[in-house]
């Protein structure tokens, strides 16, 4: 019991300053879905939601858009050190449809150096959509490794590992309703 308690404590440590407020990200996802819902209006468009971290902006992104729409999945392992991608990535679901001819909108949660979406955008442009855009909730500039066309991002923050709204460390945290820095991350 008491072992229970003190590792519910050492678990919090880990969350450390809030970057994004829970209010600051539903402000933010509403503004992203009315400019997109403006981009595409009088198109279908297709939702590519990148697992599992862009779990939460996916589904409120989802909902703030006017605009018909679809959604699909795709779930990606990137060979590497836990912070470090090496843009070698491997695909763990792919989608369950053909996407060609379609406008598709990859929605990722974070891009970090921009190797992982750079594959991605090379794995999707090579099927032939209509169109191919991404919307990324976080994006960190300083540690971008390859220049990427991100029409849609929620926000640029500086170069910390974060947990929270899908985002994990260790598959836990994605739970929590805010964008927070890892303690010591
Ligand atoms: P990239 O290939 O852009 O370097 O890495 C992208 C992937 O690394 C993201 O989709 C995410 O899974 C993971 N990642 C990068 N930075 C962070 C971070 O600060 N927090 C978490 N939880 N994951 C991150």
């Amino acid at each position: 019991m008491i072992g229970e308690r003190l590792a519910a404590v050492a678990e919090t440590a880990e969350i450390g300053d809030i970057l994004v407020e829970r209010e600051d990200l539903a402000r933010r996802v509403l503004e992203l879905g009315e400019r997109i819902s403006a981009d595409y209006a009088g198109r279908t468009l297709l939702l590519v939601g990148v697992l599992k971290g862009a779990l939460f902006f996916l589904s409120d992104l989802m909902r703030a858009l006017e605009v018909e729409c679809e959604v699909d999945f795709m779930a990606l392992a990137s060979y590497g050190s836990a912070t470090d991608s090496s843009g070698v990535v491997r695909i763990l679901k792919d989608l369950d449809a053909s996407i060609e001819g379609r406008d598709v909108l990859i929605v990722e949660d974070i891009v970090d150096s921009g190797l992982t979406l750079s594959y991605l955008m090379r794995t999707l442009q090579a099927r032939e959509p209509a169109s191919l855009e991404v919307c990324a909730l976080l994006t960190k500039p300083e540690r971008r490794k390859v220049d990427l066309p991100i029409r849609y991002v929620g926000f640029e923050i500086p170069n910390r590992f974060v947990i929270g709204y899908g985002l994990d460390h260790a598959e836990r945290y994605r739970n929590l309703p805010y964008v927070a820095v890892l303690s010591g991350g």
